[in-house]
């Protein structure tokens, strides 16, 4: 593995608004590669997505959730009691491109394409963190790759999910299959009866969300990085080029570059460098429940529950579900409850009524796919937003991505379908 030089600022500067896992990974990779950066974000760090995240790495990978069959299955969805999707109907006005660009995106001739690129940055997700941390063994230790199994509660569920199989064993994924005797061995504390599972042998997950980036902004202060807890609240530019960025605190900071990696967030920044991305909130929930640390050995998808449970260093985490709501809003406890009920659902001796509850937003653009592009018209701009289920698992390769465009490298993956202006009828 090839050590990059730490930043000592040869290369000039750069602003990276938000400290969740994709800014991070972002301005850990750029250090390393000799520039000079400085990470702006007010938030509590750990109290985003990026920490309350389900920690799997490549777990469903390869399967856009803009597909005809979810097209059609979005009303059953919608109106079933206590279903893994839900939307607040004052949301739906806002929500208006998001849906029509989500729509078009559902169309057969599109699925091939984007569950390819999807691939592109999920399949490589592990190794790519893997070499950015390969001077950081505290941030590697939380990694393991035991697999991920698929869950399925019905033979009618196991039969559906066939041809998602099909298409991640054609992308590359090597898949097992498990009937209910062989899931039982593994699951030993399951209290279900299931009709078996699928293992994805080379899934992988973070223990702890929230110390990954914790350690990973730690080394890149240590590291001559800067951190200022605040907010960008407006970009300075002169000449097609952005000079400084505009902090809450009323600053201005100077920068040769900028990376715009604020998550769910970004729209209004992007929106003053004239680009204005159909990015959505999917909000998600978990409750982790810390007593049961030893309840499983290997994380598992239940696509029925719309939820992941993985076994992390403080206990159980139950994430999952999608809300479409104004982010502003409080989370629903009814989504909690939902989440404990299934948990029980599973594991019926799970004592979740002290479980800790959490709710955040993934970034989600309506391809599935997030934008990695340099700003059109602001060639020091770039953009690494909208990763929506998948941002842990495509945060490293988005770092290193971010640097090969910015040092006018070769990317590690074609960036043609994460391009930023394919939602516009320039770039469609
Ligand atoms: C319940 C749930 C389960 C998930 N499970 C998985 C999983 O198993 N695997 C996987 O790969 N992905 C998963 N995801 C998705 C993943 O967590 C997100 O895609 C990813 O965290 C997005 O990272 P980010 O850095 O882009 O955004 P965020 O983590 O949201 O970080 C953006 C940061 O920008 C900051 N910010 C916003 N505005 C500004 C501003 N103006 N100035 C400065 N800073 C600003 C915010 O405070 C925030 O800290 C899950 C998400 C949820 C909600």
């Amino acid at each position: 593995m090839m050590t990059m030089p730490t930043g000592n600022g040869a290369r000039g500067s750069v602003a990276i608004v938000g400290a969740g896992a994709v800014g991070l990974a972002c301005a850990r990779a750029l250090q390393r590669s000799g520039h000079a950066v400085t990470v702006f974000d007010p938030a509590e760090l750990g109290s985003g997505a990026s920490s309350g995240n389900a920690g799997l790495i490549a777990g469903s990978a390869v399967i856009p959730e803009a597909n005809m069959r979810t097209l059609c299955e979005i009303p059953q969805l919608l109106f079933r009691a206590n279903g893994p999707l839900t939307l607040r109907l004052s949301h739906l006005p806002r929500m208006a491109p998001f849906l029509w660009h989500f729509v078009k995106s559902c169309r057969p001739s599109e699925f091939d394409r984007l569950s390819r690129a999807m691939a592109g940055l999920s399949l490589a997700g592990f190794d790519h963190w893997m070499a950015l941390l390969d001077d950081l063994e505290e941030a590697r230790s939380l990694f393991r790759r035991d697999g991920c199994l698929y869950l399925y509660l019905s033979d009618k569920e196991r039969r559906k999910a066939e041809n998602d199989n099909q298409t991640r064993r054609a992308r590359g994924m090597p898949l097992v299959e498990l009937t209910p005797a062989e899931v039982k061995e593994r699951v030993p504390d399951l209290g279900i009866e299931t009709a078996g599972a699928v293992l994805a042998k080379s899934s992988g997950h973070v223990v702890a969300p929230d110390a990954l980036c914790r350690t990973l902004l730690q080394r890149i202060i240590a590291d001559g990085g800067t951190f200022h807890p605040v907010a960008v609240t407006d970009l300075v530019t002169a000449e097609k080029r952005v000079t400084a960025v505009r902090a809450s605190s009323g600053d201005d900071f100077p920068a040769d570059r900028l990376v715009l990696a604020a998550g769910a967030y970004s729209r209004p920044l992007a929106a003053r460098l004239g680009l204005f991305p159909p990015l959505d909130s999917q909000r998600g929930y978990h409750i982790m429940v810390r007593e049961a640390a030893n309840a499983i050995a290997l994380p598992m998808l239940v696509p029925s529950l719309g939820m992941a449970v993985t076994p992390m260093r403080e206990g159980v985490r139950f994430a999952g579900l999608v809300e479409f709501a104004d982010m502003d809003s409080a989370p629903s406890p009814a989504l909690h409850r939902l989440l404990k009920h299934s948990a029980r659902r599973l594991f019926p001796q799970m004592q979740t009524e002290t479980a800790v509850e959490w709710a955040g937003q993934r970034p989600s653009l309506p391809d599935c796919l997030p934008i990695i592009d340099r700003a059109p018209g602001f060639p020091n701009a770039y953009f690494a937003f909208g990763h929506g289920q998948m941002g842990l698992t495509q945060a490293a390769v988005t770092g290193h991505a971010i640097r090969a465009l910015i040092d006018n490298a070769t990317p590690p993956v074609d960036l043609t379908p994460y391009r930023a202006t394919r939602f516009s009828k320039r770039g469609a």
